[in-house]
């Protein structure tokens, strides 16, 4: 903790101009240091979102599971500590297994991890965990970090502030950008607290918290079979954090096997999700590795 607010000192006494600054985070009541303020956020999000939809193979050509994406992933945005941030969740047409978030509130999941799943609880715990890592600011973080090693930050006060384009391209995700993107990779207590936040919201919902826990099990049964699990690049996946979460699901939502309090909503995610997909033509293929 002191560690971190020396940082935030130091970076704030480093910079005389622009947004940067030190705050409170509504999800987790730390203190964090951002380089963007929510309006620079949102623009972020709202101005990356088309080409990450497109370089990630574009909308599903399903109007029905799309709503119900949207919908699931709004009620859950809803319960969260930021709900008025221009949340959108985007199904892309990939077989890769992927889910991610950029600032601001623009959620993708892929249609090759909708398959694999088999209920609402395991979405919800997907999309909730992508919210998470958006309330809790992780990827501001994330570019914070980046940025102060490449030296963006120390610019900043001469040149005035830095624009959209430069922070795009921190997050590897150039104007410019014709499939070179990337996704900053998260830290193992970011996934934790992704985790926790996402369970937090889920359950506000009624979605059983163990849904969360069956994710996780598909995405490492998924590794072993294939190279199509971009999901794990991006949120890394110990063991540590399925201890952890095992552990906080026990701790904070003990009645989780009571017949009732939860619900999974296998049936209503076969009929909204499931069946659907089988009658669309195939997702394109998954592209080379880069
Ligand atoms: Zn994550």
């Amino acid at each position: 903790m002191m560690k971190r607010w020396w940082v935030c000192v130091a970076l704030m006494s480093a910079m005389l101009l622009g947004a940067p600054g030190c705050s409170t985070n509504p999800a987790t009541g730390k203190s964090q240091f951002n380089v963007v303020d929510e309006k620079q956020e949102i623009q972020l999000g709202v101005q990356a979102q088309p080409a990450f939809t497109k370089d990630n193979g574009g909308e599903i050509p399903s109007p029905a599971i799309r709503s119900y994406v949207n919908d699931l992933g709004h009620r859950l945005a809803a319960a969260s500590e930021r709900p008025q941030l221009p949340w959108t969740f985007t199904v892309v047409d990939s077989s890769v297994i992927n889910a991610f978030a950029l600032p601001g509130g623009k959620v993708f999941i892929s249609r090759g991890l909708l398959a694999k799943m088999t209920n609402e609880a395991q979405l919800a715990g997907v999309l909730g965990h992508e919210i998470g890592h958006v309330t809790a600011q992780h990827i501001g973080q994330q570019m914070s970090q980046a940025m102060v090693l490449q030296g963006v930050v120390a610019g900043l006060g001469v040149a005035g502030g830095a624009s959209n384009n430069d922070y795009l391209r921190v997050l590897g995700m150039g104007a410019s950008a014709g499939g070179s993107v990337y996704l900053l990779k998260f830290g193992r207590d970011q996934e934790s607290q992704a985790d926790e936040l996402g369970v937090r919201y889920m359950s506000r919902l009624g979605y059983n918290p163990v849904g969360q826990l069956q994710v996780m099990e598909i995405l490492q049964k998924e590794a072993g079979s294939s190279n199509t699990v971009e999901f794990l690049s991006t949120h890394p996946l110990p063991q540590t954090r399925l201890d952890r979460l095992n552990a906080l699901i026990k701790k904070s939502y003990p009645d989780y096997n009571t017949t009732g309090k939860y619900r999974f909503n296998q049936d209503e995610f076969k009929a909204a999700v499931l069946d659907p997909l089988k009658t669309l033509p195939p997702p394109k293929p998954a592209p080379a590795a880069k």
